[in-house]
This record gives structure tokens, sequence and C-alpha cells, in this order.
């Protein structure tokens, strides 16, 4: 692999195995698998075929048990725990399916504990906030109010803002639709891509709903990548 090459790819995972513990079956085992730099992909499959711990290891939550994950020609096994934390903070946006907004405290807060990893300039962060905020339809209004009074669909937009306040170079996104009806799940996926349009941004969305691959040009099936046996 030349450095060329890994320095084109948000993604790169080389003979990838994992699995929870020692005498657990293997739930992952990826022989090879890229995704360029500013690619959207839609990864589908199955409940329980490793959707969720493949975006863990990609976002260096998890470690693989052999093999290799580069991620913006970065190879996670390089880092100590802490550099992969700082790496993870400064680089990469996650957005889990429970979205994990602290409900104690303001949708800005939210935000900004986030951004408080990436940046020290608090006057930037707090109007990078507010605009980005803006941008996902979270009038100002909404700003101040606790993210355990807001809907599922402004958490979700609120955990996107969270996810983008860095300016990462890859976002990951784990099922935010799950429970949102068709028009609301519509309207959230063309608000994403209107907000990465203007960024630099590579995305692997995973999604067990095929109907979304529809927004996607790059559509993967976690059967095509990972040859681990799934229980979906
Ligand atoms: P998906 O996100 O596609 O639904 P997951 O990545 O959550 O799938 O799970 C993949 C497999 O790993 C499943 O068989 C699941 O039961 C198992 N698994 C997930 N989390 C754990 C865990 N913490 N400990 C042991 N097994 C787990
Ligand atoms: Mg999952």
């Amino acid at each position: 692999m030349t450095q060329s090459q890994t320095d084109n790819s948000a993604i790169l995972l080389e003979n990838v195995t994992y699995r929870f513990s020692a005498d657990a079956p293997v739930v992952l085992s990826v022989p090879a698998w890229e995704v360029q730099r500013r690619e959207k992909i839609f990864l589908q499959g199955e409940s329980g075929s490793g959707k969720s711990t493949l975006l863990a290891l990609l976002a260096g939550l998890q470690t693989p048990g052999t093999g290799e994950v580069t991620v913006l020609g970065t190879a996670l096994s390089a880092l100590s725990a802490r550099k992969r934390d700082r790496f993870r903070a400064q680089n990469l946006g996650v957005v889990f399916q429970q979205f994990n907004l602290i409900p104690y405290l303001s949708v800005l807060d939210n935000v900004l504990l986030a951004a408080r990893f990436g940046e020290t300039d608090a006057a930037a962060s707090k109007q990078r906030a507010a605009d980005l905020l803006q941008r996902v339809n979270l009038s100002s209004d909404l700003h101040q109010r606790k993210a355990a009074q807001l809907s599922i669909g402004q958490q979700q937009r609120v955990a996107i803002v969270r996810a983008l306040i860095n300016s990462p170079s890859l976002l990951l996104v784990d099922e935010p639709t799950s429970a949102l009806d068709h028009a609301n799940r519509d309207a959230f996926l063309t608000l994403l891509f209107d907000v990465l349009a203007e960024r630099d941004c590579a995305m692997v969305f995973v999604s067990h709903d095929p109907a979304i691959g529809q927004y996607f040009d790059s559509k993967v099936r976690v059967s095509d990548i990972n040859r681990a046996e799934g229980e979906g």
C-alpha cells in the first residue's frame, strides 16, 4: 500500500476481523474495503449484520482482532487510546442510533460540548454552532431549550450539528431515521445532503432500510464486504 493510495481514501480496511470476546464468534471479517474521500456511502444490512460494530471500528471505539483500519490516511492501530480519542474529535463526526444528547443541557451546550475538544476560541465556536443550528432549521428560540424537551426530529438535527461542528472529513451515521415516519425521514435526508454539499466530507450511513438507498450514488450491502456468518 503506497502513501498516495491511503491519502486518497477516507477509509481503508485490510483483513479486518472482530469478535466481542475470545470465545465469541467472529462478527466481522472484512478482507478489503475502501471509501474515497468525499464519497457518500449507504451501507445496508439486516439487524445484527455488524453495522454498528463496523462503525465502532471506524471511529476507533473498538479495536480489530486482526488487520488494519486506516482512516483519512492514519492507521488507527498506530495511535494510543488517547491519541485515537483526539483523532476522532478532530477528524470524525459520529451520529449514534440513540443520538446520545445530554438531556439536561441546552441544544447549544450539547453542540458546544463537542466543539470544546476541537477548538479553543469559545466565541468562534458559539457563532459556528448557532449558524449550523440555523442551517438545519433549528431557530434561535430553540437554542436554549433542554435536549430532553425536543422532538425526535429536533434531537436528530442537533446530533447532526454536533457531529459537524468540528468540520470533520468523515461522518459516520448509524440508523438515525429508524424512529421517523417516511415524510420526516425524507426531509431529514434532504437536509443532510444539503448541509454536506457545502463540505469536503465523506459519509458512511448505515441502515437496515433499503429505501434510504435512493438518496445515495454509492450503495453497499454489509454482506458484500463482511464474510462472517451473521445472525440476521
Ligand atoms: P447491527 O448494527 O447491524 O444491527 P451489530 O453490529 O450491533 O449489528 O451486531 C453484530 C453482532 O454482534 C450481532 O450478532 C450482535 O448480537 C453482536 N453484538 C453486538 N454488540 C455486542 C456486544 N456488546 N457483546 C456481544 N455481542 C454483541
Ligand atoms: Mg446497529
